[in-house]
């Protein structure tokens, strides 16, 4: 490929912070308020203008992957944020006394806002405990709850490159309007879903590729002419979903689910294989045809579906639905084993559903002052897919910013950290740390 040498030149340091966040989705979020929490001077930087990542800006609005088949298994700043969003009016959360049964009744009321065990066997599935929400409401609850802790905003800052000295990330430089700007820090977490700065910083890590979407949202739907249409008739209704599915290319089973807004559907399709989250060229395809396929099935929806004579695209996500690209070759790399077997670490800092993730898979090998939280965690791509929803990266933010406060307090780098402090800390913030429970085998699919 032909090439074009830049020229070297003076870059501002516009701000410097104990713990710099690079990336504000679900898990930065999660490791900026951690770290303020814990005494340090937190700063997050981010390239769009609110934060959420995919949660908000990806409009991916379930969070599931929060408890196993007998209660809430994610606390701490995960459970804090679906209290907020509910006390907000933007979140609804099925009561517990109704999650983990087995009853055809309580399956009709909440499958379809997509809380039912996607890993059971059974039918009808148990239901399960989640939580659905508005986008707007994350990004205003996070905001809130970030300049509430202390952190610093620095939005619109796309990070380009690792400032790396001697081993160790001394500061980021991001894009702006105004120009190339650098930010100091004495610890960084990456949290940018990418592994943009590690990769940037030259830790070991792997590309890993699974399907990609572009997730939207479908207005003026009378859902419970749907939901009715699709108890008294299921052999018609199989066949309209299949149909529909097959206008989308690609989908879960439920190509739709309920939202806490009157008449507004979540669609978290299409499914698009083979692209890769880090290429211009393929993002750029994803936006065309996922919108070509969407808008297709809409139409047809109209003129085939009860329910839907009068839908309409309201909204695409402006983020890409990227599932998985850069993976940390960490001090540990999780395995689908270790899901599946539920096996927990002495290191453990939390869970998902009912497996355990373990410090050493948020620690870069060979580069200091850095952490890694969020979907590009150190795992395998097979154990990724299955350990990669919102709840479990916030699990890894709090964690991350939590490590990298006490790293920085102790004027250590976060590798040396005292484990049995940090799980301490921890603990006592909401978070659970968990005990392991008999394996069984249960697991078919790949997540959300
Ligand atoms: C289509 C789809 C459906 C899904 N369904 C579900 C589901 O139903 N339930 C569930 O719980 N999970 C689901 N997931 C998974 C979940 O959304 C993600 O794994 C999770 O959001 C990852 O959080 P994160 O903070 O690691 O990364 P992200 O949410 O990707 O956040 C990364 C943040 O970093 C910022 N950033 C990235 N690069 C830069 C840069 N260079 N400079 C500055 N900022 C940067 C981004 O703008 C973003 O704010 C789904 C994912 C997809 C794509």
């Amino acid at each position: 490929m032909k090439t074009i040498r830049e020229p070297a030149r003076e870059v501002p340091i516009v701000a410097a912070a104990d713990v710099v966040v690079v990336g504000g989705g679900p898990a930065g979020i999660a490791a900026a308020v951690a770290a303020a929490r814990n005494g340090a001077q937190a700063l997050i930087v981010e390239r769009y203008g609110y934060l959420g990542g995919l949660a908000s800006g990806g409009m991916v609005l379930l969070l599931d992957d929060m408890c196993d088949q007998a209660g809430r298994t994610v606390g701490g700043i995960g459970h804090e944020i679906v209290e907020r969003m509910a006390a907000a009016g933007g979140c609804v959360v099925p009561p517990l006394e109704e999650c983990f049964r087995q009853d055809e009744e309580l399956w009709w009321k909440w499958a379809r806002w997509g809380f039912e065990d996607f890993y059971a066997r059974t039918s009808p599935r148990p239901t399960t405990y989640g939580a659905s929400f508005d986008p707007e409401v994350w990004k205003q609850v996070s905001h809130e709850m970030a300049l509430e802790a202390g952190v610093v905003l620095r939005l619109h800052s796309w990070f380009s490159r690792a400032v790396v000295e001697d081993g160790r990330v001394r500061a980021v430089v991001v894009e702006t309007k105004d120009g190339r700007q650098a930010v100091e820090g004495r610890v960084f977490v990456d949290a940018t879903g990418d592994g943009d700065l590690y990769a940037s910083a030259g830790a070991p890590h792997v590309t890993g590729a699974y399907m990609m979407s572009l997730v939207h949202r479908l207005a003026d739907v009378d859902v419970e002419r749907v939901i009715q249409f699709e108890r008294e008739h299921p052999q018609e209704a199989r066949l309209l979903n299949q149909e529909v599915k097959r206008i989308f290319g690609g989908s879960w089973d439920f190509w739709w689910l309920r939202t806490p807004r009157r008449g507004v559907v979540w669609c978290n399709t299409p499914h698009i294989h083979g692209l890769n989250g880090l290429k211009v060229e393929d993002l750029t395809h994803l936006e065309v045809e996922a919108r070509r396929r969407f808008v297709k099935a809409a139409g047809w929806l109209r003129t085939h579906f009860p329910g839907f004579e009068r839908a309409y695209v309201l909204d695409a996500a402006p983020q890409a639905g990227v599932r998985q690209t850069r993976l940390l070759l960490g001090e540990y790399v999780l395995t689908k084993q270790d899901i599946v077997e539920r096996r927990t670490f002495p290191d453990v800092i939390g869970r998902g559903r009912d497996y355990y993730i373990p410090y050493r898979s948020l620690l870069p090998r060979q580069v200091d002052g850095l952490l890694a939280a969020g979907r590009h965690y150190s795992a395998t791509p097979e154990a990724q897919k299955i350990s990669r929803e919102i709840p479990p990266c916030m699990v890894m933010g709090e964690a991350a910013g939590t490590a990298a406060a006490m790293a920085v307090r102790a004027g250590v780098d976060p590798r040396d950290v005292a484990i049995g402090e940090l799980q301490e800390r921890l603990a006592a913030q909401g978070a659970i740390l968990g005990s392991p429970i008999a394996a069984t085998a249960r697991y078919g699919g790949e997540g959300a």
